[in-house]
């Protein structure tokens, strides 16, 4: 492999690194919460993330998110594992129990609550962080590759636009 081709693979493991770690954390912030309006709101992140991926799999192939570098730019700590909050038993949250096994309490005593501004705030700052990283892996891409990354980092700054807009929409 040329030194170029390395640098395109490593940038392209960071790209699907990005989208993955979005999917996997709206999927997750997804199932946490159950308050509807936040719910929607990451159901539609998530859903993006989803069409972001399959774009960059279009020219990564589908076996990149197995080689996927995450940059550590979504709170993954306030959705992977969910506390019943009668007992203070603590489930992972892709396994959330539909009752306590510890106390028998009823699956919506492991719900967090997350407001509405708080899931517009992190996705205003995890978008503008993932353009980032689209945009310095677009520098070393090449041809399509480049012009599909370049594209997604635009798709990030308008995300992060559009979630700060949410947000001073909300605190107005
Ligand atoms: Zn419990």
């Amino acid at each position: 492999m040329t030194s170029k081709g390395g640098k395109e693979s490593d940038a392209l493991r960071r790209a699907v690194g990005a989208i993955v770690e979005g999917l996997r954390f709206y999927d997750l912030a997804n199932a946490a919460v159950a308050e509807v309006r936040v719910k929607v709101a990451f159901e539609e992140l998530g859903r993006r993330k989803r069409e972001q991926l399959s774009k960059l799999e279009s020219v990564a192939g589908p076996t990149a998110k197995d080689a996927a570098v995450m940059p550590g730019i979504y709170p993954m700590d306030a959705v992977a594992k969910v506390e019943c909050y009668v007992c203070g038993y603590v489930a992972e949250t892709k396994a959330m129990p539909s009752q306590c096994p510890n106390c028998g309490a009823a699956r919506y005593a492991f719900e967090k609550e997350i407001a509405l501004t708080k899931a517009w705030e992190i996705a205003a700052d995890a978008d503008r962080k993932s353009a980032v990283v689209l945009r310095a892996s677009a520098g070393m891409a090449q041809g399509r590759t480049r012009d599909v990354l370049e594209a997604l980092a635009r798709e990030e700054e308008a995300g992060a636009n559009e979630a700060a807009k949410q947000l001073a929409e909300l605190r107005a």
